[in-house]
């Protein structure tokens, strides 16, 4: 599925996880930073096609990035498991929205074996730019109700100023 849909993944159901602000910006990382494994596009084509959805798409990956992230996080074993319930999230997202023939290499680099959705859709389809539209409209709902977007520890000021327009714009008291 798309980046960005990964991305909004994370921050929306961090959300709803009572997580502080950067626990919520690792929520984003680990919705997503499985696909680092496209990078390999650098190497060139044959090991992008080799190696996107097996390198960081697998549960050992899963557990390395969790317990990294879970190093910058206050209550580490909630975080934790937010963390890799997430990076699961990005597994089921992608065995329906990469298009056929990506299998999940779940158990690499210890085995070979490998799961493949027999209703995946197209990479370029309408339930992907559904998926990221709603996710986006979910985006919107946050920033309205609780006052912050994904930028919050990043851009704290552009954050505070989205925020406010947003807020002006539903027309929105916040209690
Ligand atoms: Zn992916």
């Amino acid at each position: 599925m798309h980046i960005q849909t990964h991305v909004m993944s994370g921050w929306c159901l961090g959300n709803y996880a009572k997580l502080t602000p950067r626990e919520r910006f690792c929520c984003m990382l680990a919705a997503s930073w499985a696909d680092l494994d496209g990078l390999g596009i650098l190497a060139g084509p044959e090991f992008y096609w080799e190696y996107h959805h097996k390198l960081c798409h697998n549960l050992p990956f899963g557990l390395l990035l969790s317990v990294g992230l879970m190093l910058f996080s206050g209550r580490r074993w909630r975080a934790f498991f937010v963390y890799l319930g997430l990076f699961h999230l990005h597994l089921v997202m992608d065995s329906y929205g990469s298009g056929a023939d990506w299998g999940i290499y779940y158990l690499w680099p210890f085995s070979n074996w490998y799961v493949e959705n027999p209703r995946a859709w197209e990479f370029y389809s309408w339930q992907n730019f559904l998926a990221g539209f709603l996710l986006l409209v979910w985006v919107l709902w946050i920033a309205v109700r609780d006052g912050r977007t994904p930028l919050e520890i990043i851009m704290p000021s552009l954050d505070k100023q989205l925020v406010q327009w947003l807020r002006q714009r539903f027309r929105w008291k916040p209690s």
